[in-house]
This record gives structure tokens, C-alpha cells and sequence, in this order.
């Protein structure tokens, strides 16, 4: 399935990752990425805000970024 690196680089992606609502917010690509890179594809993702509140049965809001923060907000 995925790489097994020797350099621990494991990557245990989000269960969220195929259908993230944030996703589609996003017009700026290099900043979905980082935020991808940062919790989605990595072993960060419980710390992930959607994560948090998706796990406890609350769908928050599409524009509900990973940091806690909201997109309008971020890309002033
Ligand atoms: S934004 Fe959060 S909930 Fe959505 S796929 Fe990434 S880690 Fe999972």
C-alpha cells in the first residue's frame, strides 16, 4: 500500500482525505497543498480542526480550515 521508508517516513493519511469538503474552498492550490502536506497526508491529521470535529459527529463548516482558522480569513 503505501511507502515504507527507511526514514520513518510513514505516511497514514486522514480517513477524510477522498471526500474533504475543504478541498473544493480552495482556489489557491499551493496553499492546499501545504495544508495537505502539513495534516492530511501525514500522521498530523488528529490535530487537524475538520478532524476534530468530524470524529465527534459535528460536520463543521467547508471553509473551516486545519489550523483552526477560516479561509476568508487567511487569504485576505
Ligand atoms: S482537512 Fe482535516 S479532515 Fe479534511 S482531509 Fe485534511 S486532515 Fe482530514
Amino acid at each position: 500500500m503505501g511507502q515504507s521508508d527507511s526514514n520513518g517516513e510513514n505516511t497514514n493519511p486522514c480517513r477524510f482525505v477522498q471526500k474533504c469538503p475543504m478541498y473544493p474552498q480552495f482556489k489557491n492550490e499551493f496553499g492546499l497543498r501545504m495544508f495537505k502536506l502539513t495534516y492530511c497526508e501525514s500522521t498530523n491529521f488528529p490535530q487537524c480542526a475538520r478532524y476534530k470535529l468530524a470524529s465527534q459527529g459535528t460536520m463543521p463548516p467547508g471553509d473551516l480550515l486545519p489550523n483552526g482558522r477560516t479561509l476568508a480569513r487567511s487569504t485576505q
